[in-house]
Formats: structure tokens, sequence, C-alpha cells
């Protein structure tokens, strides 16, 4: 099964690959990044998918989108779907980490959760899949693994950042995991 991914973000393409095994992945075109005008990760996952489909000629092949983030209690949801701009609009990963536990310094209610979307489609089919992981923000930046907030979100119950986990214990309980079990479940691909 040849799938597409519609999106730039190689830590993205990375994980996806490693999570949807036995298929065939692939990374969208160079420079492929239409504006994100959707108000959730459903709308602006669609729009990465369908702006990507039609450059797709293999009619077999999947086009996947994911659009995900960080939704911190104590911030009212923030940053959301806002998460890889929420230092600005060039902001780097580490940027983005410094000003979560800027903004969080001195909560005592670091709850948060990852939410992730998957939309898939072929030309007349589309499946939506979707996972959330709960946890907590933490007081400093730890481990050098993953991606994003990873090292500032310590899933519930792990006594770790992502960033102090391989990618397969990040993969077994992150958002994108979740997700990705479910739609590889609805391709067919695997037990879900
Ligand atoms: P998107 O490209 O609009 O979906 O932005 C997603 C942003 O959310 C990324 O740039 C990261 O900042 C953050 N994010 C999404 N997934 C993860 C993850 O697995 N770990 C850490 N941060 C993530």
């Amino acid at each position: 099964m040849r799938i597409v991914l519609a999106t730039g973000n190689p830590d993205k393409v990375r994980e996806l690959a490693a999570l949807l095994p036995g298929a065939a992945v692939e990374a969208a075109p160079e420079g492929f990044g239409p504006e994100e005008t959707g108000t959730t990760l459903l709308q602006n996952a669609w729009i990465k998918a369908s702006a990507l489909r039609p450059e797709v000629t293999d009619p077999q092949a999947w086009v996947v989108a994911d659009d995900s983030g960080l939704f911190v209690r104590a911030l009212d949801g923030r940053p959301g779907i806002f998460s890889s701009r929420y230092a600005g609009p060039d902001a780097t990963y580490a940027d983005n980490c410094r000003r979560l536990i800027e903004e969080l310094e001195g909560a005592a209610d670091r709850h948060a959760a990852f939410g992730c979307v998957l939309v898939a489609l072929r030309p007349g089919e589309a499946l939506v899949a979707s996972g959330v992981e709960p946890g907590a923000i933490t007081r400093a930046p730890r481990g050098r693994g993953g991606f994003g907030y990873d090292p500032v979100f310590e899933p519930e119950g792990t006594g770790r950042t992502m960033a102090e986990m391989s990618a397969a214990e990040k993969g077994a309980v992150s958002h994108r995991g979740r997700a990705a079990r479910r739609l590889a479940s609805l391709l067919g691909l695997g037990d879900g």
C-alpha cells in the first residue's frame, strides 16, 4: 500500500513511517504546505490532505495528513491548533518549550493533552482517525529524543518525558501512535 503524507515536517514523516508498518510511506513534495486556516485539528488535517490529493495521480495511493497540537488546561487549551507557532511565526521547538515553561511558571495545574487527527483520502473515499494523550507539563525540559514539546511533556503514568523515551516507547503512548494504529486498522494494515 502506497501512502503519501501531506506534511513537510520530517519529524512527523519519520514517526508515521514507523507507525504504519507494511505501507510504503512517502513525504510530500518539497515545498508543500498549504495555509492552515481551520479552527480545529480535523479542519486543518482535511485542508492539508485535500490540497495534496490532486497532485497524486495514482488513484490507489492514499494521501494522509496529520494535524496535531498540545492543549494545556491552565491556558484554556492553548496553544492547541497554534502549537507550531506558539512563540511566533518562526519559532523553533526550543522557543516554544521555553515560552510554555515561562507561561506556566508557578502554575499548580500542569495538566495537558496532545491531540492528533489523521485524514486519509483516495478518490471517493475518506477515513478519519484520532488519538489523545493525557499528561502533564514539566517544570524544566528533560531528554533529547523526539521533537516539538516532547522534552516538556510527561505522558500520564510514565514519570518520563516523551524526549526521554525511545521512538517505540513514545509511539506506544503518543497521540500520533494511537491515531495511527486506528488508521492502520481502517486501512487493513494491522490489527489496530
Ligand atoms: P501542525 O503541523 O500544525 O500539526 O503542528 C503540530 C505542532 O504540534 C508541532 O510543530 C509541534 O510543536 C507540536 N507537536 C505535534 N506532535 C508532537 C509530538 O509528537 N511531540 C511534540 N510536539 C508535537
